[in-house]
């Protein structure tokens, strides 16, 4: 059979196209170590057994922000001895750190860095911590407020959410100041007080406060990211995402009206059944992916990978659709994708025979960069689409942030504190995305740029932990974190 040109072409083309996404699939290397010198291993020095041993007696301190507290029944002033504990334990970084009034609980420093004319750097953490609730105090391995040392770990409420990062800053603040070093550029250091229940008497006031006096920052660090260890299957690898991005936050009421009534006689229209119909049309399909924030991720784990990973990742254009489904099914990574919506409180009758006049549910909503909480709203109203119901936002809400650049000074001194602090960890740093909210939101006003990490690295098993049950940081990480925070302050 003899071929015409057009049918030459069709053959042709398909194996033009494989042949261009083979060059462009990614070539599997070997695993490249941190070209900086090794970390100092798991035996603990006596200076990291010291800084251990200041981390839990920090855990000690019940400092739970006011609304929880009261649930706690919290009387004494934890904030106040909290604080009091911190001037003792690093003497020499309050000797050379002014101390700037905010009014509140939160802390406000200023620390005079050699270069006095470059645009100073705010590093921020929080005192308060969620309470440790959610779970019978027994489940803890070591009581969530005992500070615990067991089995190279510090344990309890705060270790990693955030007072190792508040610890961390001052332990190697407080290391400079015994040499006389100063840090490379002025440093802001802020510590809030009501970061878990929305800063509003913290980072909100001083940052009114910062941009009266004209303050600007070269740039923001706030909690963030942590270092996963081999984040995926096959992966030889650490990650870092250093986020670039925050996701927003509303949470939504839906309220469903019907009559009520005795549950002997119900009538057709049940207020519960409503409810229960919009949410199945609300969560009938997910958000919109948009693969901005994992691409990064996936382009520099490719050389690690199966070939037909690789082949996917190194052609993402015509792979998108599969290597979203793939994503979508891990939670973590579904999260870096897209806004996603959770169900949280369920209410209706509060007796088992009498037939609910409203039915409501909360879904919570944390909402990808470009899009907004409006957005969320009308797309909610537009799947819902039944008058019966009726959406409405609740107080505490915050739009995604912008993206801070990749490309500026500021991420390259983090990437490379970070990757000092790795020392001969193979470790992956990319640009990403923070799915939660925190206080550094208040502060991009002020800056530039606006980015998060905590510099300890974790297996996806211990994330569960923050906000849950057995928090707890090794010993080793605690160390990395100082290091990386050291390095950090040395940094033009
Ligand atoms: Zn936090």
């Amino acid at each position: 059979m003899r071929l015409r040109p057009w049918s030459l072409a069709l053959v042709a083309l398909p194996l033009v196209a494989l042949l261009v996404m083979l060059i462009r699939t990614p070539s599997k290397l070997a695993v490249e170590g941190n070209a900086a010198g090794a970390h100092k291993g798991d035996a603990v020095s006596r200076e990291m057994a010291g800084a251990a041993e200041r981390l839990a007696g920090a855990i000690r301190f019940v400092t739970i922000a006011k609304s929880e507290a009261d649930d706690e029944a919290v009387g004494t002033d934890a904030f106040g001895a909290f604080q009091q504990y911190l001037r003792r334990c690093f003497p020499a970084a309050f000797a050379a750190l002014e101390p700037i009034e905010t009014g509140t609980r939160s802390m406000l420093f200023r620390w005079p860095g050699i270069d006095q004319a470059a645009q100073p750097r705010l590093l921020m953490a929080h005192q308060d911590v969620v309470s440790a609730q959610g779970g019978p105090a027994e489940s803890w391995t070591h009581p969530p407020f005992s500070g615990t040392i067991a089995d190279g770990f510090i344990w309890g409420r705060g270790t990693l959410d955030d007072k190792a990062a508040l610890l961390a800053i001052l332990e190697a603040a407080d290391d400079f100041a015994r040499r006389g070093q100063r840090p490379a550029r002025t440093l802001f250091l802020f510590f809030g007080h009501d970061e878990e229940t929305g800063g509003h008497d913290g980072a909100a006031r001083v940052s009114e406060q910062l941009k009266a006096q004209g303050v600007r920052f070269e740039f923001v660090l706030d909690e963030g990211t942590a270092v996963i260890r081999k984040p995926f299957p096959g992966a030889h690898s650490d990650l870092l995402m250093i986020g670039v991005a925050q996701k927003g936050y509303a949470t939504l009421r839906l309220t469903a009206v019907a009559r009520g009534g005795h549950a002997s006689m119900p009538p057709k229209e049940l207020a519960v059944n409503i409810l229960s119909t919009a949410l199945e049309r609300l969560f009938a399909e997910p958000f919109p992916a948009d693969t901005r924030f994992a691409a990064p991720m996936l382009n520099a784990f490719a050389p690690e990978l199966g070939f037909g990973q690789r082949f996917a990742i190194g052609n993402l254009g015509l792979f998108e659709p599969f290597v979203i489904r793939t994503m979508s099914n891990r939670p973590a990574q579904n999260a870096l994708l897209r806004t996603t919506l959770a169900p949280t409180m369920l209410a209706g009758s509060d007796k088992e025979n009498v037939l609910p006049r409203t039915a409501t549910v909360t879904v919570n909503a944390r909402i990808f960069p470009g899009s907004s909480i409006a957005d969320v709203v009308s797309e909610a109203a537009r799947r819902i689409s039944d008058a019966r119901v009726t959406i409405e936002l609740s107080p505490f809400q915050s739009e995604p942030s912008r993206v801070s650049s990749t490309q500026s000074p500021g991420f390259s001194a983090l990437t490379e504190s970070a990757s000092k602090a790795m020392g001969n960890i193979p470790t992956r740093i990319v640009p990403g995305l923070i799915v939660a909210a925190t206080d550094a939101r208040y502060f991009a006003p002020l800056a530039a740029d606006v980015y998060g990490l905590n510099l300890c690295r974790l297996s996806q098993d211990d994330l569960p932990s923050i906000h849950g049950i057995d928090e707890k940081l090794s010993i080793t990480e605690y160390s990395r974190m100082i290091e990386f925070y050291k390095h950090l302050i040395a940094t033009p």
